[in-house]
C-alpha cells in the first residue's frame, strides 16, 4: 500500500493550523510514521512530532519538517485554498494559511520515510525524524530541543532539513557556508514625559524621539556595514500616542534584524543599542530606554564537507543542471538549533515550487519580484507536481547518502 500524498498534502493545505496549535497536522503525521512501522512520540515541545526508525548499525540521521501556518488570508484561488481561521496569541481571530509551503515539507517528510522504509535492506543506520512545531516563531526547535529531543534519542551525525521556495520546480538549491541569515527580533520602548499638544516645551516628546531614531537606525546598513555584506534592519511596527493634541509618554518600535555570522551581529546588535540610547540622551530622556530581546535564530551554516555530499548526490539522482547554488537568503530559519546543540553538521536546502514556464516568463521579462509569489503571500502555492516528488527524492537521496 502507498500513501497518497497529493491527497495528503492537499488536506493539510486545507486545514492550516497556527504555531503551537498543529495539533490536527500532528496526529496525523504520527499516525502515518506509525503506519510505517516507526516508534512515534506525540508532544514532545508542545506539538512537535518524533520518529525513530531504527536499522541496524550506522550512522544517526535526523531528518527535520516543520509544520505550522501563517495569519494569513489565502487568495490562490485553489480548489484545496484554506479558509481556516485560529486564535492567535494575542487572543484574536485571525485568517490561517500555509503560505510558507511547511505542508509540503510533512508531505515530502512522509514520502521519504515510506521511500527509506521501503528500501531499508540496503541501508543500515538510525533515522529518527523531527515534525517541528512554531518554526514561524523560530520557538519550535528550541521547544523540542528543551524538551529533551537530544537526549531521549540517538544523537545525529548529520541534521538534514529542507524548505520549499519559489525555484522553478524541479530545482533545487543548496549551498555551503551561510545559506539563511541570522536574526534577532528587538522590542524597543523609548520613554518620554507625556503632556498637552499645546504645551511641547513641558513634555519630552517620544514620537520625535522615536523618529529620529528610526531614522538614524537606517545608517547602520547604509553607513556601518561593509557594502560587500549583508545587514538587514527593519523597523516593523511604531506605535505611539492616541490623541492629536495629546504628547504620549512613550513609542514602541520592533526591530528585525539580519546578518551572515556571529560577528555581524555582534557589531549590528551594539550599534542599535548605541543609537537607541544615544537618541534618548539627544532628546532630554529622564529615562533610558529598554531593549527587550523578542527572539534569535542563529545563521543557517551549511557544514562543507556533509553539504558536499548532498551537493553531490542530488546531482547524480536530480541531474547536475537541477542542483543549484541560490546563494545567501535574509531569511531565517530555527533548523539549525538541532545541530548546533548537538555539535552536529547540518545540510539545509531549498527546492522550487513555482510553474518552470511561468518562473522562466516573469525572469526574461526582469519581473520575478511582481510574477511569483514568494513565501509569505497570500498567493504562494507550489505546483504539487512535481515539486511533492522532488522533495521525496530529495531528503530520500540526502538521508540515503549518509546511511548507505
Ligand atoms: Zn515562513
Ligand atoms: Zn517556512
Amino acid at each position: 500500500m502507498t500513501i497518497d500524498l497529493e491527497a495528503l498534502y492537499t488536506d493539510l493545505h486545507r486545514h492550516p493550523e497556527l504555531s503551537f496549535q498543529e495539533t490536527r497536522t500532528a496526529g496525523i503525521a504520527a499516525q502515518h510514521l506509525r503506519d510505517l512501522g516507526l516508534e512515534v512520540e506525540e508532544n514532545l515541545g508542545v506539538t512537535g512530532v518524533v520518529g525513530l526508525l531504527s536499522n541496524g548499525e550506522g550512522p544517526t540521521v535526523w531528518l527535520r519538517a516543520d509544520m505550522d501556518a501563517l495569519p494569513v488570508e489565502e487568495q490562490t484561488g485553489l480548489a484545496y485554498a484554506s479558509t481556516a481561521t485560529g486564535v492567535d496569541p494575542e487572543g484574536a481571530t485571525v485568517p490561517v494559511m500555509h503560505a510558507c509551503g511547511h505542508d509540503m515539507h510533512v508531505t515530502a517528510m512522509i514520502g521519504a520515510v515510506e521511500q527509506l522504509v521501503a528500501s531499508r535492506a540496503d541501508w543500515s543506520g538510525t533515522v529518527v525524524v523531527l515534525i517541528q512545531p512554531a518554526e514561524e516563531y523560530g520557538a519550535g526547535a528550541r521547544a523540542m530541543l528543551d524538551a529533551g529531543v537530544l537526549d531521549r534519542y540517538p544523537r545525529p551525525d548529520v541534521v538534514l532539513g529542507q524548505h520549499v521556495t519559489p525555484l522553478p520546480a524541479g530545482v533545487v538549491g543548496v549551498r555551503s557556508g551561510t545559506q539563511m541569515a541570522a536574526s534577532d527580533g528587538l522590542s524597543v520602548t523609548l520613554h518620554g514625559r507625556g503632556g498637552h499638544g499645546s504645551r511641547p516645551h513641558a513634555t519630552i516628546d517620544p514620537v520625535v524621539m522615536a523618529a529620529a531614531t528610526v531614522m538614524r537606525l537606517q545608517t547602520i546598513a547604509s553607513r556601518e556595514i561593509d557594502p560587500q555584506g549583508v545587514g538587514v534592519v527593519t523597523v516593523g511596527a511604531i506605535h505611539a500616542g492616541l490623541k492629536n493634541n495629546i504628547i504620549p509618554a512613550e513609542a514602541k518600535l520592533e526591530l528585525s534584524l539580519r546578518y551572515p555570522d556571529d560577528a555581524s551581529r555582534e557589531k549590528v546588535l551594539a550599534s542599535v543599542e548605541r543609537i537607541v540610547r544615544a537618541e534618548s540622551l539627544a532628546s532630554g530622556a529622564e529615562r533610558e530606554p529598554d531593549i527587550r530581546t523578542l527572539h534569535t535564530l542563529p545563521a543557517t551554516i551549511n557544514d562543507a564537507e556533509a553539504t558536499e555530499r548532498v551537493t553531490n548526490a542530488l546531482r547524480r539522482v536530480l541531474g547536475e543542471a537541477s542542483v543549484i547554488d541560490p546563494g545567501m537568503f535574509t531569511g531565517s530559519e530555527d533548523v539549525s538549533w538541532f545541530a548546533r546543540d548537538a555539535g552536529a553538521p547540518l545540510v539545509f536546502w531549498f527546492w522550487g515550487g513555482a510553474d518552470p514556464a511561468a518562473f522562466a516568463e516573469a525572469a526574461a521579462a526582469g519581473r520575478l519580484a511582481e510574477d511569483i509569489p514568494t513565501n509569505h503571500s497570500p498567493f504562494y502555492a507550489p505546483e504539487i507536481h512535481p515539486t511533492l516528488e522532488v522533495g521525496v527524492t530529495a531528503m530520500t537521496t540526502a538521508a540515503r547518502e549518509f546511511l548507505d
